[in-house]
């Protein structure tokens, strides 16, 4: 809300300036710094951006951050996307994908044939989140998906290589645009693909967004509405005390859910190690006599809205999101409306 009424404030001489212009390059080096801080990025370590959102830059990641072999961890939908874009490049041999039950998540493997571990913070279509952690012995780049967990999840930035999400999950702005936490050696792969005879469509060509982001642009128009409410978020975080601030309001409503969760006699969480449950996204099983499809429809018929589950997953489960701008009270609240449409079916 305070985020919309600052874009609104700002309106009139923001929107539909010109994106080489200061104005928008001011919100861009903001959202670049506070990232920077949010994070404690190392030295070295550079925030990249783009349009296209997460999906676009697994495209990209296929041409300028995988040399040949790529290991990926796939334990839900989205994990399983990137896999798979890498499977149809031509340009690089079939990756090794390591694949775990729903509900649950694999380990990474040290393999001296792969150039790219390719890991998810969080997998949001099962609400199962792993630490991140560089494989024991690995040699080549941790690449992470972070599109859920980025900033409602704590993480150590000497633990990856690699960390890219989108703007409208963990810090509730719009979607189309990706960012990149990048690690020297990941600036390094960028630049030697880069100069390496590989094809490279321009929209997708990572050394360009870099030389780019350096400048506090993007290689093509981005929606300025989601870098402004992006910008608002991110400072937001960092004022109240930064990571842990905005990680520590997931874990107070996870906990507000998995303990209802776990003393319910219709719900269990669906993640069975309780170490693997995600503090961002919830996923909660149903008892079969009862049906969470009505419970999400008379919820959404009340303006309590999106708490269906992943549609694939086939499970009578709800999914409650508890991104950092989710009041935890908020997250009390819903489960409040769960009891009461419960005793009422
Ligand atoms: C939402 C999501 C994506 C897709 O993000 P887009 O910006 O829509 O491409 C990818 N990975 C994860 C883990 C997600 O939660």
């Amino acid at each position: 809300m305070e985020q919309l009424d600052a874009l609104v404030a700002d309106g009139t001489t923001y929107m539909g300036t010109s994106h080489r212009q200061a104005t928008v390059r001011n919100k861009v080096g903001e959202v670049r710094e506070g990232l920077n801080a949010l994070f404690s990025l190392p030295d070295g370590y550079e925030v990249l951006l783009g349009n296209g959102g997460t999906t676009t830059f697994w495209d990209a990641a296929t041409f300028q951050l995988i040399s040949h072999h790529s290991q990926h961890l796939s334990f839900g939908e989205f994990s399983s996307k990137f896999a798979a874009a890498v499977k149809s490049a031509p340009h690089l041999s079939d990756p090794q994908i390591i694949e775990s039950e729903v509900g649950s998540h694999p380990m990474a493997e040290a393999n001296d044939e792969v150039d790219l571990y390719a890991l998810t913070h969080n997998e949001t279509s099962t609400g199962v989140m792993m630490e991140i952690q560089r494989p024991p012995g690995a040699k080549g780049l941790v690449a992470v998906d972070a599109t859920s967990g980025a900033g409602g999840l704590m993480v150590d930035p000497t633990q990856f290589d690699c960390y890219y999400f989108a703007p409208q999950k963990s810090f509730a702005s719009d979607g189309g645009l990706w960012l990149a936490l990048c690690s020297p050696a990941a600036i390094e792969r960028i630049e030697s693909l880069a100069a390496a005879d590989r094809w490279t469509p321009a929209s997708l060509d990572l050394k360009i967004a870099l030389d780019n982001s350096r400048l506090n642009q993007t290689y093509n128009t981005p929606a300025l509405a989601t870098i402004h409410l992006l910008a608002s978020q991110i400072k937001w975080m960092n004022d109240n005390g930064g990571l842990s601030f905005s990680s520590g309001r997931s874990r107070q409503s996870a906990e507000i859910l998995y303990t209802w969760a776990e003393a319910s006699d219709f719900a269990t969480p669906f993640v069975s190690n309780p170490a693997h449950r995600s503090k961002v996204v919830g996923t909660i099983d149903f008892r079969d006599d009862i049906d969470a499809t009505l419970i999400a429809k008379i919820l959404r018929a009340n303006g309590v809205v999106d708490t269906d589950p992943y549609r694939k997953l086939g499970r009578n489960q709800l999914r409650i999101a508890m991104f950092p701008a989710i009041d935890p009270e908020d997250v009390a609240s819903l489960l409040a409306c769960v009891n009461y449409v419960v005793g009422h079916l």
